[in-house]
């Protein structure tokens, strides 16, 4: 089968030509009908978030369509529609049984360190496999499974309440999601923090406030916004050191800020007048739980949570038309979400 691969850090992924992979008693292949190009794709591709052992076929955020399962697997079958939990974890050891399999010692990431969904077929354990309702598309369902599920762990890791303000810095992929999803939650207004004006107009659609940082500071915007005592919540998605600070410096009293954007420089905080005075917490967010997939689906099942003006665009399995979208990517530009059809 063809796979679009990682082989060396720093360089354009290359397509190969593989075995179908062995599916294990436990085990579900599944035929790819959709993987989204993530942000993180690109952090692999740079060298910025360690993949490997390579070479290994990237793409986490996958749907597709059961081809065969193991002799042990009793809940899928042949020829359902279904989405990939991207970490695979032992489910046994103390994190996994508390539900935070994130931090599973044994736990890794498919697309990252195990085989991914820029390929024709995947074989993946049947216990993070989703059953995708029909009224979710596939190319919809891949994105669920990063973008949307990520935002939605960071607004419950932010302990967002109903009534309250919330700034969203960043409105690409997770962005949109998160617009949405604290709207669901009953936020009284969201803030949508960028330079891009396309993605802010995109915004602005799903019904956030746009705050444009190229016209000037965004926390004295927010802040005039809000009459000046600033946002409940801020989710920083971008990962820049500058933004990082944004978020936290934009927060009310007893404030919120949650980190889900990666970046290896770091951000400098005054802890008395900015953190401390305030009693403004900063929490860092990493990946999404199983656990929050049945809710995150009915959100966009429903048309709570709808990715039609963010899933806009689609390539076919072609390693090159992948390359360019990622060069994109990493200039910050591009599309809001390219997802590969094979
Ligand atoms: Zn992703
Ligand atoms: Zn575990």
């Amino acid at each position: 089968m063809k796979a679009v691969r990682l082989f060396e850090i720093g360089q354009p992924l290359e397509l190969q030509e593989i075995p179908v992979p062995e599916v294990g008693e436990q085990d579900v292949l599944v035929r790819i009908k959709a993987a989204g190009i993530c942000h993180s794709d690109v952090h692999y591709r740079a060298g910025t978030s360690p993949a490997g052992p390579l070479p290994v076929t990237l793409g986490h955020e996958v749907a597709g369509v059961v081809e065969q399962v193991g002799a042990h697997v009793t809940q899928i079958e042949p020829g359902d529609r279904v989405c990939l939990h991207y970490l695979v974890t032992c489910g046994q050891c103390e994190y996994c049984i508390r539900g935070h399999e994130q931090f599973c010692r044994q736990g890794r990431m498919i697309g990252k360190h195990r085989d991914g969904g820029y390929a024709e077929l995947i074989a993946v354990p049947a216990q993070g496999v989703i059953l995708l309702p029909d009224e979710i598309s596939f190319e919809h369902g891949s994105v669920l499974m990063c973008s949307s599920a990520t935002s939605f762990h960071a607004l419950r890791k932010s302990r967002m309440q109903p009534g309250e303000r919330v700034a969203v810095f960043g409105v690409g992929g997770l962005g949109m999601s998160a617009i949405q999803i604290a709207q669901a939650f009953g936020a009284l207004e969201v803030y949508a923090v960028d330079i891009n004006p396309d993605k802010l107009a995109i915004a602005e659609s799903y019904g956030a406030i746009p705050v444009n940082s190229q016209k000037g500071d965004p926390v004295r915007h927010i802040r005039r916004l809000t009459g000046g005592s600033g946002v409940d919540v801020a989710l920083e998605l971008i990962g820049l050191p500058l933004t990082t600070r944004q978020a936290v410096l934009s927060l009310a009293p007893f404030g919120r800020a949650v980190l889900a954007g990666i970046t290896d420089q770091p951000t400098e905080f005054y802890s008395y007048w900015e953190i401390i005075g305030r009693e403004a917490e900063i929490i860092g967010c990493s990946d999404h739980l199983l656990q929050e997939f049945p809710l995150l689906l009915e959100l966009a099942r429903r048309g709570k949570l709808d990715l039609s003006r963010v899933v806009v665009r689609s390539v076919p399995l072609d390693a090159a038309a992948i390359n360019t979208v990622m060069d994109e990517l990493e200039g910050f530009g591009g599309d809001v979400r390219t997802v590969i059809v094979p």
